[in-house]
Order: C-alpha cells, then structure tokens, then sequence
C-alpha cells in the first residue's frame, strides 16, 4: 500500500457519489434505500451511519446532491432497481443548511419590527 501523505483524516474514506472527492466518512452524509411516510421507495439520510445495508455517501451540500441525482448515482450506488424519492434527503440537507445559517450569523439578529411603515 503506498503511502500517501495528504490524506490526514485518520477513520475511514469514502468517495462522494455527487462530486467523487474522497472524504472522511465522518463529514459524508450517509444515504440509504428505505421508504417515505407514505411507505413508497425513498433515499433515507443516515447522519449517525446506523443503518443496516448498503449506504451511498455524499457531502451534506445541495451542489453535491444534485449532481449526484443528476448522473443517478444512488441506485447504481444503492443497487436499486426502482426510483427512490429525494425528499427525504432534500429536507435533511435543507435543516442542516439552515442550522449553519442560524449558527454562523448571530440567531437574534433578525428585525422582527419595522415592517410597518408603509
Ligand atoms: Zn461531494
């Protein structure tokens, strides 16, 4: 095995089905096959990397995420045989893009008042 030196993140790699880049397992979010509230086949986000049976990983950004739907990536990753719902994932990458927002300004910091002047 040949060592490579710019690889310091010490768990294990895996490679974003969305732009290729190998990452850190640990930054992916892990996608798997399961089925929506409705029980219909559906991408199911795995952020604790519990879920049994095969998982796709992708960075948790929306740039990554289209590409991945775009070149169909989960079911061939997923070995998938049936179209699955994106929702599920579109909201989780949504939450977590919002939790950042909410992280990175200030929280109170929208002007609530003010609205009224016309
Ligand atoms: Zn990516």
């Amino acid at each position: 095995m040949a060592t490579t030196s710019d690889t310091p993140a010490p768990g294990p790699v895996r490679t974003c089905v969305g732009c290729r880049t190998r990452a850190a397992a640990s930054e992916l979010l892990r996608v798997v096959a399961g089925s929506d509230a409705e029980g219909r086949p559906a991408l199911v986000p795995d952020p604790q990397h519990r879920a049994p049976g095969r998982g796709a990983h992708l960075h948790p950004t929306t740039e990554c995420w289209q590409l991945a739907v775009r070149r169909r990536a989960f079911p061939r990753a997923l070995r998938s045989g049936v179209a699955l719902a994106g929702a599920l994932v579109e909201d989780h990458l949504a939450s977590i893009q919002q939790h950042q927002n909410s992280q990175s300004d200030s929280p109170h910091h929208r002007p609530e008042t003010g609205a009224r002047s016309s």
